[in-house]
């Protein structure tokens, strides 16, 4: 199978669909890749890399689009990108067609075999394309929240860790699904003191099997949220409510019993965020303060370690890729439930039952 990188074109992406050690398991097992010259730039992969791993370079998407058999990339295709679209071509990438009925109209017209990363499942019952970058998210929201906390920050001069004699933050994260997990493995990494809240009694359980007293557990309702955002230096927001806008957790009202400089963090924020006074914010300007309380609430955080970000998406993909490639998308579906969750759009139909309700087109 012929698989085709093009350039990621969405404002300020620099992730790419592949990396070069993506491209040689695919040419060891047979197969071609054409990469889109500069597609891994931003992320620092070279086209001479790409040529060494085996792939061909494409001077432009055109050239991409017009004899790849699948398409894989990482954000949802433009609409420059959708005319590109070829009938019968398989799109493997994030679409996120819910809130998308432009993209979705587009990607009928095309006629193609669109499969979205974020609906692929696994056999827990976790979504394993959405996981890694959760992961990041989760593990950058401490990194974001500490330069939060530095005092030229707006935040209340806090190292995290604290020193010997000096007692650490204090950090609570609400939500222990995996942005909550990794936010409190990494919280308690630099040595913060660190309460994780959730609404699952299961998950707490998990979570005290496996860390012990080092994260403490508490589960979550308004009452104890009021209590532990009273102390709290640096609050992560993790929950997620599937197929739902993100609970407010923590209300205005509230901001007024913390401490002047303490730090939120919220991941939640591409589902309408978990605080009431949260708005979505870009890498270039990430913070802003309500009644002294630093504000950190970017939409898409893996963007900001776009070469990381690529590596754990590639890591996740290409199993897949691999499985479409060797077998050919119908045999594929065919074989793997998991990977046939993904299947949104097939030739003129829509066919993933919540995007079709959502979007009110015939399941
Ligand atoms: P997840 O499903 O793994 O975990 C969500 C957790 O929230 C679950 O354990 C659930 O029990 C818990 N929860 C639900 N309601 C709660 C409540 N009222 N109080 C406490 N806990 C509650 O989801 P995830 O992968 O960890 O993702 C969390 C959020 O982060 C999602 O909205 C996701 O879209 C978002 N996210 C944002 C970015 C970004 O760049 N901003 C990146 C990745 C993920």
């Amino acid at each position: 199978m012929l698989i085709g990188v093009p350039k990621e074109i969405k404002n300020h992406e620099y992730r790419v669909g592949l990396t070069p050690s993506g491209v040689r398991e695919l040419v060891a097992h047979g197969h071609k890749v054409l990469v889109q010259s500069r597609a891994g730039l931003g992320v620092g992969y070279t086209d001479e890399q790409y040529i060494q791993s085996g792939a061909s370079i494409a001077s432009n998407a055109e050239g991409v689009f017009e004899t790849a058999d699948m398409i894989v990339k990482v954000k949802e295709p433009q609409p420059v990108e959708c005319r590109l679209l070829r009938s019968g071509q398989v799109l493997f990438t994030y679409l996120h067609l819910a809130p998308d009925p432009e993209q979705t109209k587009l990607l009928l017209e095309s006629d193609v075999v669109a499969i979205a990363y974020e609906t692929v499942t696994d056999e827990r019952g976790g979504l394993p394309l959405l996981a890694p970058m959760s992961e990041v998210a989760g593990r950058m929201a401490i990194q974001a929240g500490a330069h939060a906390l530095e005092k030229a920050q707006g935040g209340r001069g806090m190292l995290l860790g604290g020193v010997p004699g000096v007692a650490p933050a204090k950090v609570v994260v609400l939500g222990g699904g995996v942005v909550g997990l990794n936010a409190a493995r990494m919280a308690m990494g630099l040595g913060a003191d660190v309460t994780l809240l959730d609404k699952s009694l299961n998950r707490l359980k998990e979570i005290d099997m496996v860390f012990g007293g080092k994260i403490k557990t508490l589960m979550s309702d308004t009452a104890t949220i009021e209590e532990m955002i009273k102390e709290a230096d640096l609050v992560v927001g993790a929950v997620l409510v599937p197929g739902a806008a993100a609970p407010k957790l923590v209300t205005r009202r509230m901001l007024k019993i913390m401490k002047a400089g303490a730090v939120l963090v919220d991941v939640a924020i591409d589902q309408g965020g978990c605080f009431e006074t949260s708005r979505p914010t870009t890498h270039q300007s990430p913070t802003y303060e309500v009644d002294g309380i630093v504000h950190y609430c970017v939409a898409n955080m893996p963007g900001g370690v776009a070469r990381t970000s690529t590596q754990a998406l590639t890591n996740a993909t290409l199993p897949f890729m691999l499985e479409l490639a060797n077998k050919g998308w119908v045999q594929a579906l065919l074989d793997n439930p998991h990977l046939r969750n993904g299947l949104n759009v097939c030739r003129g139909k829509v066919t993933h039952r919540a995007v079709a309700a959502g979007l009110g087109y015939e399941y």
